[in-house]
């Protein structure tokens, strides 16, 4: 299987990489229809994987494509070192055997060579390496290897470079320097370019002597050479300890960045961008490569890996075009004349002395097929222009940085030049070895999400995840469990949730999950719009909205006069004007009234409702009591009816509520709603900065929520707090003039957790919920989501929270309560009724001594005595029973006195007069 390779000995051709790929007449064996057409190589031991690729293709053409008109016969050529002379000798000993096309890289310095002699015999060569000149004219040379001197220009400008390091090593490097002063030229870049010549690798001596002539200098260094000598140069200048790696930013040439261990760069902490020729998630590539996983590194050097090189990757592609081109001229109808050309030309010609030489004057045909030929190749699109020169190909743009691997940040095309990707579009490119790595996990410390454990009393100390307890710690736990990862928990650096800044750049959790500093984020992270933009979330695995929080009123207890609680003060007042009003438009309209009026006898027409009489009327309706008079005119029954039917009202409503108010302690919040907290400014209210909740008042548009954002963002000191824990503590001491906007979740946390001085007022303003929040097209985002569904139908999250908000309470019912409670009725409550009723009493006493006093002193006025001796004779007719037939002086005073309010009617129970016994029936 493996090609014949003959070493000649002379042949010195240093850096030379040469296959050669013949259609050998000679070799040609045609079976029925099937032409077997050799294929030569030439190459140097450096280039043993490009070497493995085309043979693997060759041989893949072979047996796997099994092409009924065509088989490839491999002829290779091997050199050690190389030199012109001997390239020239062994381009001449294949060409001279009926090649139809040429494989190899040579350096600039052998292209000259491989040019004169495939423009002499006329045969198309096709090389990896990268074409010199951008204008050069060479019709026989077909350069797979893109141009990326503009693509490099392009990310220079966009990463903003203003001085560049350009270390190159080889002469295709110098000629790169050129063809980027020259594209320069044409472009406004303003940069400066520091160009220095390495011989190897320790160039990187050059980039510590600058970093050490000033160490917080950012230093961007083009690294022109290989893939394998780039990293190498990283490492040994990360050898260095008084080097900052972040210090350096890098960018490497040639197209093959993934070629680097991500893992090791990343660690050294570096930036790395560069451009990536060979997509791996391509199809093409991806079934390229099951083969190539499956062989045998020891027969096939280089295979048998996950991965291929850029120009290994090349090689293949090379054969694929050949063949492909081939095919369409057998289709064509003009594989046959080529055929036997190559067989005659093959045998006349033996030597390639120029008398001797015999010109296969069809190699256009062959060229001119494979230009015209256009497919999809591991390295992406492969088609040439007149210049043959790679058209339409697509360079990835790929940057590495601190801890987070290779990303796609963009890619590059000869049309397009640079397109960045939106951040939402930057994948990271996990290398295959960081699947099973320990996966970073921010979060931030809030109760009862993620809480430090308490120190343990046996003095050890905690370590790693052990150190923290709560809901998110048991959530990681059970999801790690399922979908099968280890991870650590890292806090977040800037203690925020994440929010986009100024600059659109973001911070808080967000940001380090954008910037893959961390692999997720399990925390109380909401969900949101402007979030889902640039990071990906689980489905949520909890539910919850903005509320309020506020500290609890004092509770009211009830007080003696809670009795007067179930109507309001105001009432209360309207009551006693109407019972006045009333009073007095009876008095009147039993005045005006003839019916009101009736006579006793000839000198005394009476009338029942005198001023006090009405009032007497009206509190005793008002008391449900009644008394023994009422109006006899139409007016006077008016006004009675109405006044019975308003307090029959008041009366059944008072009796209503007041059974209620006295046994339930009401608490009266000052604020409902965020309606309430809208419409005052005594009680300040704020939310937690760089949160969901924050941006929640800032973008609405709801006129409640407007005014509230310009509120909050007016008052100074900020009512915005760092920590949720120090808004807590704001409601908590600020007695009552402080209400905290938080979410529900942590809200009814809090107000179970001593010293329960805490409450949730009002419903919650919106609602949504907390997810995983991975990277964008992290490889985890769909399983977290998955587990996270799993968790919620078995009921885990349920118990989970349960555990952490109930389990976790600290306080009683009756602390939590927020309406009061039932409770028997208690001396306190009704105290008041039993202050009015000894007041009552204590102030007709008093009346009745003032009233005793007056009237012994009017006696005594009257009838000329003493004060002393008057009131004597009054008390003795006081404690007397008939006292009228004792004192008959002081019983025709009281009769006289009397006679204006002539009342016929008994004076019963309610006591109506002042007049004593037993001159109650006395008729003047
Ligand atoms: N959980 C919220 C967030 O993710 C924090 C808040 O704003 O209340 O932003």
């Amino acid at each position: 299987m493996a090609p014949a390779i003959g070493l000649p000995p002379a042949s010195t051709f240093p850096q030379l990489c040469f296959v050669i790929l013949a259609l050998s007449g000679s070799a040609i064996a045609a079976k029925g229809s099937t032409k077997r057409i050799s294929i030569g190589s030439v190459f140097d031991v450096e280039s043993e994987k490009i070497q493995t690729a085309f043979r693997f293709a060759v041989d893949r053409f072979n047996t796997i494509e099994n092409s009924a008109q065509l088989k490839l016969n491999p002829l290779s050529r091997g050199n050690r070192r190389t030199d012109s002379f001997s390239l020239g000798n062994a381009l001449c000993s294949i060409m001279s055997k009926g090649v139809f096309a040429v494989f190899g890289k040579a350096n600039s310095s052998m292209l000259a060579t491989v040019k004169s002699y495939s423009d002499t015999f006329q045969i198309p060569y096709l090389t990896t390496s990268m074409a010199m000149n951008t204008t050069d004219q060479s019709p026989y040379m077909l350069f797979l290897r893109p141009i990326n001197i503009r693509a490099i220009v392009d990310l220079i400008e966009h990463l903003g470079w203003r001085v560049v390091h350009y270390i190159y090593i080889s002469n295709e490097g110098l000629m790169r320097v050129q063809q980027l002063f020259q594209v320069m030229g044409k472009s406004d870049l303003q940069m400066t370019l520091n160009v220095k010549r390495a011989s190897d690798v320790t160039s990187y001596v050059i980039l510590k002597e600058l970093h050490h002539t000033n160490p917080e200098l950012d230093i961007h260094a083009v690294l022109d050479m290989s893939i394998p000598m780039a990293s190498e140069l990283m490492n040994l200048l990360s050898e260095d300890p008084r080097v900052h790696n972040r210090r350096f930013h890098f960018l490497l040439v040639e197209p093959g960045i993934q070629e680097l261990d991500f893992a090791k760069i990343g660690l050294y902490g570096y930036n790395v961008s560069g451009f990536q020729l060979v997509d791996f998630n391509n199809m093409t590539v991806r079934l390229f490569l099951s083969d190539w996983t499956k062989i045998d590194p020891a027969e096939w050097p280089g295979a048998g890996v996950k991965t291929i090189t850029y120009e290994a990757a090349l090689a293949v592609d090379a054969v694929s075009l050949f063949t492909r081109a081939m095919k369409n001229l057998s289709n064509l109808g003009l594989f046959e004349s080529l055929f036997i050309r190559a067989r005659s030309g093959a045998n006349s010609s033996k030597t390639c002395a120029a008398e001797r030489l015999n010109v296969w004057n069809k190699g256009k045909h062959v060229l001119k097929a494979m230009k015209e030929t256009e497919f999809d190749g591991l390295t992406g699109r492969v088609a040439f222009d007149d210049r043959g020169h790679r058209k339409e190909f697509t360079l990835d743009v790929l940057d590495i940085g601190i801890t987070r691997g290779a990303v796609k940040i963009g890619y590059w095309t000869p049309r397009d030049g640079l397109t960045m990707l939106k951040r939402k579009m930057v994948r990271p490119i996990n290398a295959p070895s960081s699947e099973n790595r320990t996966r970073i996990v921010t979060t931030i410390q809030t109760p009862p999400y993620i809480m430090k454990k308490p120190k343990p009393i046996d003095g050890h100390p905690l370590i790693g995840n052990d150190k923290y307890e709560g809901y998110c710690v048991d959530l990681a736990r059970k999801v790690a469990h399922e979908v099968g990862f280890d991870y650590v928990f890292q806090m977040v650096k800037d203690g925020a949730y994440g929010s986009k800044l100024a600059n659109d750049s973001w911070n808080g959790m967000v940001g380090e999950l954008i910037r893959l500093e961390a692999d997720m984020a399990i925390a109380p992270l909401t969900i949101s719009a402007v979030r889902e933009r640039v990071i990906d979330f689980s489905k949520p695995f909890m539910s919850l909205g903005i509320s309020i929080m506020i500290k609890k009123p004092a509770d009211q207890k009830a007080h003696v006069f809670s009795f007067l609680d179930p109507l309001s003060y105001e009432i209360w007042m309207c009551i006693l004007f109407a019972f006045i009003g009333v009073s007095v438009v009876l008095f009147l309209v039993s005045r005006f009234s003839p019916s009101g009026w009736h006579v006793e006898d000839e000198s005394n027409i009476t009338n029942d409702f005198t001023i006090s009489n009405s009032l007497w009327f009206s509190l005793g309706a008002f008391m449900q009591q009644g008394c023994d008079f009422s109006p006899r005119s139409i007016s006077g029954r008016i006004v009675g009816s109405v006044w019975w039917f308003f307090t029959l009202i008041i009366i059944s409503s008072y009796t209503a509520n007041l059974a209620a108010f006295l046994t339930v302690e009401r608490m009266s919040t000052p604020i409902e709603s965020a309606e309430d907290l809208a419409k005052q400014t005594e009680i300040e209210y704020g939310t937690l900065r760089s949160g969901t909740t924050e941006a929640f008042f800032k973008t609405s548009k709801v006129a409640v929520y407007e005014r509230m954002w310009a509120y909050m963002t007016s008052k100074t000191p900020s009512v915005f707090t760092d920590k949720i824990q120090d808004g807590i503590t704001s409601v908590r001491d600020s007695n009552g003039k402080y209400a905290f906007l938080v979410e529900s979740s942590t809200n009814d946390y809090i107000n179970n957790r001593l010293p329960c001085d805490t409450m949730k007022v009002g419903s919650n303003l919106d609602s949504k919920g907390f997810g995983i929040a991975t990277p964008a097209g992290s490889d985890l985002g769909d399983k977290l989501t998955l587990a996270v569904l799993k968790l919620r139908e078995d009921g885990e999250l349920d118990k989970l929270q349960k555990f952490w908000w109930v389990g976790k309470g600290q306080c009683t019912p009756q602390d939590k309560n927020t309406d009061g409670g039932q409770s028997a009725l208690t001396l306190s409550n009704v105290a008041g009724i039993f202050y009015i009723l000894i007041g009552g009493l204590i102030l007709a006493i008093i009346v009745a001594v003032a009233e005793f006093l007056y009237k012994s002193k009017v006696d005594s006025k009257k009838s000329k005595t003493s004060f002393g001796l008057a009131l004597k004779s009054k008390a003795r007719l006081s404690f007397r029973s008939h006292p009228a037939r004792e004192d008959s002086s002081s019983g025709t005073l009281l009769r006289k006195s009397m006679s204006r309010y002539t009342y016929t009617g008994p004076s019963q129970s309610m006591g109506f007069d002042t007049v004593p016994e037993g001159n109650t029936h006395t008729q003047v």
